[in-house]
């Protein structure tokens, strides 16, 4: 870097040189001044010689390159008019001014610095001492630099009116730092910035990169692409740099020479939106593209064992599940037949053994999911009510066994229906009101249902599961909701646990946006609270239909004499098939492949078919297929159910899309398949036997469809009659209300207010089993809301009106009834 700079200063003395030439030319007038500076110099300062050329000019040249220190030397007069200057930048680089003789020492100084340094001046003359300040001079590109100006008063000589300066700078030069940032660009890794003219030649290039070319900045400059590059490179980069002299910045990138290349071109414009050059910027993205690669191979990777372990458990779970039908299917064959009472209990101990074994199936399936985040939510409407009394059904039941109580109880302002995912709430529910009891040995459970936050679209529900059961103590909670966690081993196996219900219901919960929370005390009980947010439903409209439940126990002939197809590769499986329908009565024929029950299918018509998915020849996929393919063929229209041990939904959605109707996961119970098939088939509803009372209805159609039911509430109600009076004198003051304002709504032409009022009572006219008033409601809102049409509206309202009447008497009744 010295040397550099030593260069860079004798090149400057030669310029200084060439101003002294001219100097001597216009002082022709005063020839002696240069010579008496000259030899005065000679005597004082060892280190400088002006020295003259052989056209008689002068300039400062120094004796001793090592010994320069200073980065610049003036030479003036007291009015600081510059003799001679030397040093590492042309200070007066201004042509005009390097011409003249006028050049002044105070132009470069900055304003504010020049009366001191007139001063100083002044102080060296009066002392005759070497004076030094700090002030701010500018460069030749008028940018102000720090530095240290020393009147060398040993060198100057007061009496000729010269006086010599040296200059410091404490900054780096300006010309410095152009000269580091040309340096930066040049070992910028990995990255080469080259500038094209219009014609495509080189301005500048910069970049490490640009050595593959085996070239270095001077071989660009000035030279055209096409010299410059070999074939090949010029086929890739001169595409980028001609886009971008076209005005257009593009991007891209290159392979060559086993690199690979980011390629950006972009326009240069001047003022007048002319393009006047390209720059090409070129990145080594070798490093980068490799990364990249081998990132997607990881991820390639990690999806195909994630497939594999899908498959493998899919496998897993279909090896398990289809012998397990056969065993659970046959036992139940078995029950029915034997009498013997140690037979009855072995027949017992193998029931509840299938029963834990495709618990366990089911769970770990269903864990390895979601670990796999493929557990998909659903968002759709349901009557949450709906939900709690089909719960309040099965551990009602449960409790009793084991002589507890059960109840479940919501504020009532707990609302019916909501949008989420029923199935997975139902399965926490599930998980903690089982654990309730059978962690419970006396007293009973509650499942207490509140409403915790509501908005305008929102409510956020807590359900509390409170048993008298054996608790947890303190040390184990923390762990009960981790996987295969169980607080208490022994009791746990000795109860049936497997350490897998809480971990899968916090799993659950997490994934539904709620929370899970326990408190308990030994030998006191447990109290597990789940928080969960709902979207509140506008519309009953979307509601699924319910799926009416028929009772096996109570009337088993609903199928008799409906000619049925069952396919199933699995020998055990048809055989007990076979025995199944006989029961009830069915005409049934069997396939044991694929290609049979399309035979079957092409030549008989049956009222429903149920077919396998894993089949040989034909799968249950192409079954499905053929017999949705043709609207000719005989069975196009008859209903088919799925049968498959492959509890994966994805799977499920796939064979629903190719044209069944419903789906039955294996293994199943007796009673489930019979009641999917009297679903599917709409067989009409057995008389349902309970506390119901049945009103003379003057309508037929109405008594038909619209029968005032109190199912749902007793249900909810669970013995309390004080509960049941409320809700059913709570609907009788909503339907009073609702007439009147019906009335006076159609009377006044308010119509507004009539289609909000319907929307709002569908629910709790649903509650109470009126489907058709609830339809009606729905029609009414359509047109007084959205589609409008008053006049239908009008006559469905006083439709409508008599109908509610007729509920509201119905109701009244219900109340006397039941006293
Ligand atoms: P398990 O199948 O063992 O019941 P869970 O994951 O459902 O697995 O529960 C984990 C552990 O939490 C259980 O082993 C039990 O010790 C404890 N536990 C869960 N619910 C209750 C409860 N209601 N009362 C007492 N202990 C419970």
């Amino acid at each position: 870097m010295k040397e550099n700079r030593i260069d860079q200063l004798n090149e400057c003395l030669l310029t200084v040189s060439g101003i002294l030439d001219e100097l001597l030319e216009t002082q022709q007038e005063n020839p002696n001044l240069l010579n008496s500076i000259e030899n005065w110099i000679k005597t004082h300062n060892s280190r400088i010689q002006l020295q003259r050329n052989k056209n008689n000019g002068i300039f400062i040249r120094s004796l001793d390159n090592q010994e320069i220190r200073d980065d610049a030397l003036f030479i003036f007069d007291s009015s600081f008019h510059v003799i001679c200057y030397s040093g590492t930048q042309n200070f007066f680089s201004d042509s005009k001014k390097t011409n003249e003789n006028n050049l002044n020492l105070l132009d470069i100084i900055e304003e504010a610095d020049q009366p001191k340094l007139k001063s100083l001046l002044a102080k060296a003359i009066e002392t005759g001492c070497n004076k030094s300040m700090d002030l701010r001079i500018k460069t030749n590109i008028n940018v102000l630099n720090n530095c240290t100006l020393e009147l060398d008063m040993a060198t100057s000589n007061p009496d000729n009116n010269t006086f010599v300066a040296k200059l410091n700078f404490s900054e780096m030069l300006a010309t410095q730092l152009l000269e580091y940032q040309a340096l930066i660009l040049d070992s910028l890794p990995g990255m080469d910035i080259y500038l094209f003219d219009c014609n495509c030649n080189y301005l500048f290039a910069a970049g490490k990169e640009k050595e593959r070319f085996e070239l270095n900045n001077i071989q660009f400059i000035g030279r055209s692409i096409f010299n410059v590059l070999e074939k090949k490179a010029v086929r890739l980069i001169y595409p980028c740099v001609a886009k971008a002299l076209q005005g257009v910045e593009n991007e891209g990138e290159i392979r060559y020479k086993g690199e690979v290349y980011y390629m950006k071109g972009t326009p240069v414009k001047d003022y007048n939106n002319e393009i006047v050059c390209a720059i090409l910027f070129a990145q080594n993205i070798t490093s980068d593209k490799y990364l990249e690669e081998q990132l997607k191979k990881s991820r390639e990777d990690a999806l195909n064992s994630d497939r594999l372990k899908s498959i493998f458990i899919a496998n897993i779970s279909h090896e398990i599940r289809t012998p397990l039908n056969s065993i659970m299917g046959f036992t139940e064959q078995l029950e029915k037949i034997i009498v013997n009472a140690q037979q009855k209990k072995f027949v017992d101990l193998i029931n509840k053994a299938s029963d834990h074994l495709l618990y366990l199936v089911t769970e770990v399936v269903y864990l390895f999911k979601l670990g796999m985040g493929k557990v998909y939510l659903e968002k759709s409407p349901f009557s949450i009510l709906d939900l709690l009394g089909e719960l309040n059904d099965i551990f009602q039941k449960q409790a009793s066994d084991k002589d507890l109580s059960f109840k479940v109880k919501h504020d009532e302002s707990f609302p019916d229906v909501i949008i989420g995912d029923s199935f997975r709430l139902r399965q926490i529910l599930m998980n903690l009101l089982v654990n309730a009891i059978k962690y419970t040995d006396k007293g009973g459970i509650m499942l207490i249902c509140k409403v915790k936050l509501e908005s305008k679209n929102h409510v956020d529900l807590v359900f509390e599961v409170k048993d008298t059961g054996i608790g947890i103590s303190k040390h184990k909670i923390p762990h009960i909701f981790n996987v295969f966690e169980q607080g208490d081993k022994l009791n746990a196996s000795f109860r049936g646990g497997a350490g897998l219900g809480l971990g899968i219901s916090k799993n659950l919960v997490e994934l539904l946006g709620g929370h899970i929370s326990v408190s308990s005390k030994v030998k006191v009980g447990s109290t597990f609270k789940v928080q969960l947010p709902f979207d509140k439903a506008s519309s009953c409209l979307h509601l699924p239909p319910k799926t009416i439940h028929y009772d096996l126990n109570k009337d088993a002939k609903l199928l008799s004499g409906k000619k049925m197809l069952l396919a199933d590769d699995d020998e055990h499986n048809r055989i007990l098939a076979e025995n199944i329908f006989k029961n009830w009565n069915v005409d049934l024929n069997l396939a044991e492949d694929g290609q049979q029950a399309i035979d079957l299918l092409d030549k008989n018509k049956y009222d429903l078919a149920l077919i396998d998915i894993h089949m040989p020849n034909k799968n249950g996929l192409e079954v499905i297929q053929h017999a949705r393919s043709d609207n000719q063929s005989i069975n196009y229209k008859t209903p088919i159910a799925f049968m498959t041990a492959n509890a994966f939904k994805s799977d499920i959605v796939n064979y629903i899309k190719a044209g069944s109707d419903d789906y039955l996961i294996k293994p199943f119970r007796e009673a489930e398949l019979y009641n999917k098939l009297c679903n599917i088939l709409a067989i009409e509803e057995p008389a349902i036997n309970e506390n119901i009372l049945m009103v003379e209805m003057k309508n037929p159609e109405v008594l038909q469809r619209d029968n005032f039911s109190t199912t749902e509430l007793w249900k909810t109600a669970n013995g309390d009659r004080a509960f049941f009076e409320k809700m059913v004198n709570n609907f009788i003051a909503k339907a009073e209300g609702l007439i009147s304002v019906f009335n006076k709504g159609t009377a006044k032409g308010n119509w507004k207010e009539v289609g909000e009022l319907a929307h709002k009572s569908i629910p709790s006219f649903k509650y109470f089993n009126l489907f058709n008033i609830a339809a009606s409601l729905d029609i009414i809102e359509e047109n007084t809301l959205h589609n409008i049409n008053y006049k239908l509206a009008g006559e469905l309202v006083e439709s409508t009106v008599l109908k509610v009447n007729e509920a509201i008497n119905q109701a009244k009744k219900s109340l006397e009834a039941n006293c």
